[in-house]
């Protein structure tokens, strides 16, 4: 029965973005499936309130398809689950990973382990870092702040951090949120404690999460805080009060302190306080080793030299790199033919033709005109009406977000455009995505249609 859900989730899987899937979707864990009944465990209750919202209706709706009848939906939250991080634990069954008894902290994805984690020389040091700061947490390096670019690793250390305090101390409590979720979190408590201001202090409770009841606060994706004035305002307080009861505070980022523009001096200050740790590309060598290891974990059979194939092929990041697996895996068992070197290098031509070194400036460029409608030419060019220039801002995102390139190499690409320019055409971007769900739409759907490609 219990498969029936899995089947379900991965229906919509498809349709949803990677970041979504892995920050909404995937801590969703379905316990059982009993007499029209599902049972179902989410990290907390924001989390569960926002997969109801977003998600649970559709993957109803193809459950009803699939089974022929309707379920009912009983929901556990793990931060209210009796006992959690003792021995006794009920609801440590419900957990797949990790030593029977000791549940994993809700949240913390099971996937994303030092043990699972391939260390090659540009992420030596964020691993070592890491690594440090889960053995002695909230000693010496507080907080640690880990950067790098898109799809290399920063949230699986994070993660990793995570399973290792709790592995050496269970009944510590570990708080694992991606930026987004504290800041949306944030928002709707406010807004729900002006709605019902006698109402048992939501604000209270939020800052109860946060300031006092963590005695580990990891963090993803800090840069969401980036124009969010009020949020940041919070997050200093939450920051500045853990601090000083020395609990370990982890963020990871897309870029520097300094460089989060949009972000108060006096955070970014702090988050320099400790050790700031720089995830890099990995090299062929640690590609090769992150394919095998994958591999291994998928028990998928590849040789060595298919292997290498794929590692020299795919260049850009290590999810990407998960995925020309993907595809691989898929397509051999669709097709029935063995992964050799020549059915790799097949594939590989495909998605190497598809997105050359990843995505492209161009190739976002010339999605992006396409959807509006405009010519590539002016949305390159300096004309300044609205009817190119929002477009344009909204490429310069993408690119900034989806290539990772630098501001004035998307600036070049731009005819020449300054790099303050672009800076603020993503600030601007990454400003209206918040309040603005057609847009966050929009974006979503040019980001799909690029990945796909
Ligand atoms: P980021 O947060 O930096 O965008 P993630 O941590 O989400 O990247 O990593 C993307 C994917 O690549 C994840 O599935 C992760 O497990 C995998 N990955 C990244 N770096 C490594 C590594 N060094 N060894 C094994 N897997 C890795
Ligand atoms: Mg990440």
């Amino acid at each position: 029965m219990i498969e029936l859900w899995g089947e379900a989730v991965r229906s919509i899987e498809g349709r949803v973005n990677p970041a979504n899937r892995d920050q909404w979707l995937r801590p969703i864990e379905c316990l059982g499936i009993s007499e029209g009944r599902i049972h179902l465990r989410a990290p907390n209750r924001f989390h569960k309130e926002w997969f109801e919202d977003n998600f649970l209706p559709s993957i109803l709706d193809n459950l009803r398809e699939r089974a022929q009848r309707t379920f009912a939906v009983e929901f556990q939250v793990a931060e209210e689950a009796p006992m959690l991080g003792t021995s006794e634990d009920v609801a440590s069954e419900s957990v797949g990973e990790g030593p029977p008894g000791r549940p994993t902290p809700g949240g913390l994805d099971s996937r994303y382990t030092f043990e699972t984690f391939v260390v090659g020389a540009r992420n030596q040091f964020g691993h070592a870092a890491a690594s440090m700061v889960a053995n002695s947490p909230g000693s010496k390096y507080n907080p640690l702040f880990l950067y790098g670019g898109v799809g290399l690793g920063k949230t699986h250390l994070l993660h990793a951090i995570g399973h290792e305090i709790h592995r050496q101390h269970s009944d510590w409590r570990i708080t694992v949120v991606t930026c987004e979720q504290f800041v949306t979190h944030f928002i709707r408590s406010m807004l729900n404690q002006r709605k019902q201001p006698s109402s048992i202090s939501l604000m209270e409770e939020f800052r109860a999460c946060y300031r006092e009841t963590p005695d580990v606060l990891l963090v993803d994706d800090i840069q969401f805080l980036c124009n969010k004035d009020s949020s940041q305002d919070e997050f200093f307080h939450t920051f500045n009060a853990l601090h000083l009861a020395q609990k370990q505070i982890v963020l990871t980022s897309d870029r520097l302190p300094a460089e989060l523009r949009g972000v108060e001096e006096r955070l970014q200050s702090r988050f320099a306080w400790g050790l700031i740790a720089e995830i890099g590309h990995p090299d062929l060598e640690t590609r090769v080793a992150i394919v095998k290891r994958k591999a291994e974990i998928e028990k998928m059979a590849l040789s060595d030299e298919v292997a290498l194939a794929i590692a020299s092929v795919i260049r850009s990041n290590v999810r990407e790199l998960e995925g020309a697996m993907l595809q691989l895996s898929a397509r051999s068992s669709i097709t029935g033919r063995t992964i050799d070197r020549e059915f790799a290098e097949e594939v590989l031509k495909d998605l190497a033709s598809a997105t050359p070194q990843g995505f492209s400036v161009e190739a976002i460029q010339r999605e992006v005109a396409n959807h509006f409608d405009i010519k590539l030419h002016d949305l390159r060019g300096p004309k300044r009406h609205q009817s190119v220039a929002r477009p344009r801002m909204i490429a310069m995102y993408l690119a900034r977000k989806l290539t990772g390139s630098s501001f004035p190499e998307i600036g070049s690409r731009f005819g020449g455009k300054d790099h303050s320019t672009v800076i603020s055409a993503v600030k601007k971007i990454d400003g209206l995505l918040a309040q603005d769900a057609n847009l966050r739409s929009v974006v979503a759907m040019l980001e799909s249609h690029l990945r796909q490609r």
